[in-house]
């Protein structure tokens, strides 16, 4: 599938006709038991992640990221836990990006529990990331763009460390999707997805995928054996289903996003805008490089107190007051009520996640009527 490209790819990696019928759709195995033969081949269960739905899902999300194995799991959180338990041990050592998303920071104190140390770096800067490095740290966490203040991670640099340190590197690329940043090009080891947001992208789905190399898919198979994060045959298809529109919705949702941020660039009840996307973002050079899209993401600070900010959210016809990203519908947030409710106040604001921030998930609506609504909304 290597020589298409990712319209192509969404549409005839993984999935195969029903060979039966003809049918023109990916066949959906239901069955939970399967004749055993003993003339030995493999068993096929599940659990096992092996059944035919199962394995043109995961393939294609391989095609789509350009890995070369994937696994696909019940949840974002699936994903990354296991990831984690499986290329970790007592006594290794992980640096990770403090910035990541809340449930994985909550996750963290597991690892605690099973004797695996880690450090938080509060920067986007590769140097940071490897001036925590110690003698018996293994792997370093990171996303890129972050949640919610889009900030960008060099990908070059992150591999780079990667590799003349010895660690595998493993990122959540949730927010870009495969079809705006493939990290395994740029030599990052694993990628791990929540595909309940873009991959789904109709907010009606729980998923994770993990894609990565071989032997390392074995690695983080194995745990996965042991955990049973296994997603059903019916949310397989759904999920292989959904794939094939992702680069369509994508592209739609990076178009929007940029129309937005540069409207409100330039509003005069807007004190800042964090886009990646915008030629002043502080990483929009980096993200130039390494992204095909700039994403469906972005966030911004109205003028203001967490009431003038409420009252545009109000007044907003388009777009729904909702956690999750990632769907066909446009979402706002308050990432202080949200990811964020936990930090102390003082901190929180000190970072730039002031009660005045407003998240927004750019859905694939027409921009003139997204940019109108906005309009109207803190013209109120
Ligand atoms: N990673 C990111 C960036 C997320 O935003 C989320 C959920 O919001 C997750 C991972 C976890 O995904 P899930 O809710 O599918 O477990």
């Amino acid at each position: 599938m290597s020589e298409y490209r990712p319209l192509t790819r969404c549409v005839h990696s993984g999935g195969y006709l029903d060979e039966k019928v003809g049918g023109v759709t990916t066949p959906v195995y239901t069955s939970s038991s399967y004749r055993f033969s003993e003339s030995g081949g493999e068993v096929l269960y599940p659990r096992y992640y092996n059944l035919p739905t199962q394995k043109a899902v995961a393939d294609k999300m391989a095609a789509l990221e350009n890995g070369r194995t994937a696994l696909v799991v019940s949840s974002g959180m699936a994903a990354i836990s296991t990831t984690l338990v499986a290329l970790l041990a007592a006594g290794d050592h992980a640096v990770i990006q403090n910035d990541v998303y809340g449930g994985t920071f909550h996750f963290l104190s597991e690892l605690s529990r099973l004797g695996i140390e880690y450090s938080l770096v509060r920067s986007q800067d590769v140097r940071d990331f490897a001036a925590a490095v110690r003698e018996n740290t293994r792997l370093v966490y990171f996303e890129t763009p972050t949640n919610p203040l889009l900030k960008v991670v060099d990908l070059r640099a992150m591999a780079e460390l990667g590799r003349t340190k010895g660690l595998l590197t493993v990122i959540d690329n949730t927010f870009a999707t495969p079809i705006n940043q493939r990290p395994l090009d740029y030599g990052i080891d694993v990628a791990a997805h929540s595909g309940t947001k873009y991959l789904g992208g109709h907010s009606d789905l729980c998923c994770g995928v993990v894609v990565t190399r071989p032997d390392l898919g074995d690695k983080i198979a194995e745990t996965a054996i042991n955990h049973g994060v296994v997603l059903g045959a019916f949310e397989c298809y759904r999920l292989e289903r959904s794939l094939k529109t992702l680069a369509l919705r994508v592209r739609q949702q990076n178009v929007n996003a940029l129309a937005l941020a540069e409207f409100l660039a330039a509003h005069p009840r807007v004190k800042r805008v964090y886009y990646p996307g915008l030629p002043d973002d502080p990483g929009h050079e980096t993200a130039k490089r390494q992204m095909s899209g700039f994403g469906g993401m972005f966030s911004v600070e109205i003028k203001g107190d967490r009431e003038t900010a409420r009252s545009v959210v109000n007044r907003l016809k388009l777009f729904t007051h909702a956690v999750s990203l990632g769907g066909v519908e446009s979402l706002v947030c308050f990432p202080a009520l949200t990811s964020h409710a936990k930090m102390p106040a003082e901190e929180r604001e000190k970072i730039g996640i002031t009660d005045a921030l407003l998240r927004f998930s750019t859905g694939i609506e027409d921009p003139d009527d997204l940019i109108a609504d906005l309009g109207q909304a803190l013209a109120g």
